[in-house]
């Protein structure tokens, strides 16, 4: 993921490009003036980005139009360019009001700018009139469409990524649910065919869960949950998959990574979850444990369908040696207690 600054200036870039383009399709108004809408751009970017992007947006078109030509109309452009950067830099970070209020001042102040300009290059203002009025009236119509059109694309895209990852992630304790899991999975497999690394699993499944619902009830098993997933996620490296598989069983996915590595990970896990106290709704403490059914896939030795069921089948070695304990399909580690 590109930084917020990298963000910034490619989109100071694309804006000053569009502009260039805009510059393209203009009205010309005698031999060494265009009049165009190559401030809503700047204007835009000052809008969603602040002042960064819209000097470089400036600068960009700022250079586009010496390209054009250079006369005494281009170095007017090159102030008037500045003058609106400048002033709708000030504008967004001080005006407080609501969206489109600003966006109106941002048209009008750029548009105030651009007409000025075009007074100052122009003998005869009267002439162009017809011109500059057409101007304004492009300035307002295209500056609210704009507006329009961008806040409704962001808006929809904003919208399409959170209901993306509602979709990746379990409802109870926000971590990924089972469909993730299965994509995670495959490519983690993918990864480490690729780099002819070991890639491991860890299932947790929490001992004798349903007593604590019979016991404490439901909701209190859901808050169990909850807290042993915060818990869980303390435990995770970045890049590691944590996922709730169901119930109260989750699982790690661990990329670049020994059956060792996983052995040692996971006994932590059970250690940690072992040692801590679960806090119920009458705020009293409960001790629960974990049984962790461990495997990892070695590119080329094993399928890559057997990381899971090797898992799966330790887990229930783990629930057949006394639960709270690590097991691999091999061995398991010392029972603690
Ligand atoms: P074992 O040590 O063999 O794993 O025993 P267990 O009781 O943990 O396992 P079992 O599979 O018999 O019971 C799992 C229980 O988890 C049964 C079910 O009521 C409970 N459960 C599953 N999903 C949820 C949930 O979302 N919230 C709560 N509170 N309980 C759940
Ligand atoms: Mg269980
Ligand atoms: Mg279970």
């Amino acid at each position: 993921m590109a930084s917020p600054t990298t963000i910034k200036v490619v989109d100071g870039i694309l804006a000053g490009l569009l502009g260039i383009i805009l510059m393209h399709y203009s009205i010309g108004v005698n031999d060494m003036t265009i009049l165009d809408l190559r401030h809503i751009p700047v204007i835009l970017v000052a809008f969603y980005g602040g002042f960064l992007p819209t000097i470089i947006s400036a600068a960009v078109i700022i250079a586009g139009r010496f390209f054009i030509d250079v006369n005494y109309s281009s170095y007017v452009a090159l102030f008037m360019m500045l003058a609106i950067a400048i002033g709708s830099g000030v504008i967004v970070r001080y005006l407080k009001a609501g969206p489109w209020k600003r966006w109106a001042v941002l048209l009008l102040y750029s548009q105030l700018i651009f007409s000025a300009a075009l007074y100052i290059v122009v003998d005869n203002y009267s002439e162009v009139l017809d011109f500059a009025l057409f101007h304004v009236l492009s300035t307002l119509i295209g500056g609210s469409l704009t507006l329009y059109f961008v806040d409704y694309i962001r808006n929809t895209s904003e919208r399409y990524y959170r209901y993306k990852e509602n979709a990746q992630r379990d409802a109870l304790t926000g971590l990924y649910n089972v469909r993730s899991f299965d994509s995670h999975y495959n490519r983690i497999i993918e990864e480490a065919i690729e780099e002819n690394e070991a890639c491991a699993i860890c299932l947790i499944d929490v001992d004798h869960f349903k007593q604590i619902n019979d016991t404490y009830g439901h909701t209190a098993g859901d808050e169990v949950l909850k807290q042993l997933a915060e818990l869980l996620s303390r435990l995770t490296r970045t890049g590691d998959i944590l996922s709730r598989n169901g119930g109260e069983e989750f699982s790690l996915l661990l990329p670049c990574c020994t059956v060792h590595q996983a052995k040692e990970i996971a006994g932590r896990v059970r250690e940690a979850v072992y040692e801590h106290g679960f806090l119920l709704p009458d705020q009293n403490k409960l001790q629960l444990s974990v049984s962790v059914g461990v495997s990892a896939f070695i590119p080329g030795s094993e399928e890559r369908e057997s990381l899971f069921q090797e898992a799966d089948e330790a887990l229930y070695k783990a629930k057949q040696n006394g639960r709270n304990i690590v097991c691999t399909s091999r061995e398991c580690s010392i029972r603690y207690q």
